[in-house]
């Protein structure tokens, strides 16, 4: 039975390719003319069981107030949690006393081409000896693929210290090269315990803004088109995002 309905279907997938192929003969279909690649989500699951809360950060909770699988006529939530869960974008606001908050991050940062770099599990610190062994010059947006997505840690809720970060000497090369987005695939990308937010400074400082907490485990190093949106809170200095990623030819 299931054997009939396939080798139907099958036929009938024939049918439809040899007419897309007289069609295709006059002038190239509309399908033809798109980029091949597909969007990947490349955002984590806003989930308290599934997402890392940095140390110390608000937790998040979400809540059905109500609820139709148990009665109510409709069902509606609300959730609670710190700006920087998730995958979620740092405004100049956060280490910049008078920086642009969430809401004024230009699109232009947070929409266009970007590279993914592949560091090595071994490396914890992304610095500027670490940078030099890349190809990164060039690249409007960067994002750092690094031992944080070897090992699943934007999908595990424990919280892990000892992630890769940028380190301040390598900011600074990215900042005076005239990048315009820096992203990094753990919830923060200063190094735990570090005595002063230089890395944030430095980024922040020149309006650079940060995407945090992207979920790049699937994602090969090279050329993409980036579109990661922040929700719009009107005066705050960071808010959880959606992030995708399609390859570029
Ligand atoms: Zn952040």
């Amino acid at each position: 039975m299931q054997n009939q309905m396939i080798s139907s279907l099958v036929a009938g997938i024939g049918v439809v390719a040899a007419l897309g192929t007289t069609a295709c003969s006059r002038e190239p279909s509309a399908e033809s003319r798109e980029p091949s690649a597909e969007w990947v989500d490349v955002s984590a699951n806003l989930d308290p069981a599934k997402t890392p809360v940095y140390e110390g950060d608000a937790p998040m909770k979400f809540t059905f107030l109500k609820d139709m699988r148990k009665g109510d006529a409709l069902t509606l939530s609300m959730f609670s949690m710190g700006a920087h869960s998730g995958t979620h974008i740092d405004a100049p606001m956060h280490f910049i006393r008078d920086g642009a908050s969430i809401d004024r991050v230009p699109l232009a940062s947070l929409i266009g081409p970007a590279r993914v770099i592949d560091i090595p599990d071994s490396v914890q610190s992304i610095d500027a000896a670490e940078l030099a062994r890349h190809e990164w010059k060039g690249a409007r947006r960067i994002l750092f693929r690094t031992r944080s997505s070897v090992r699943g840690w934007m999908t595990s809720s424990t919280f892990h210290r000892d992630f890769a970060y940028v380190a301040p000497d390598a900011a600074q090369l990215l900042a005076d090269a005239g990048v315009q987005l820096v992203g990094v695939d753990y919830i923060s990308a200063e190094q735990f315990g570090a005595p002063a937010p230089a890395t944030h400074r430095i980024l922040l400082g020149k309006g650079i803004p940060m995407v945090e907490g992207l979920l790049l485990a699937e994602i090969r190093p090279g050329e993409y088109d980036l579109i990661v949106l922040p929700l719009k809170v009107s005066g705050y200095e960071g808010a959880p995002a959606r992030a995708v990623l399609r390859k570029r030819d």
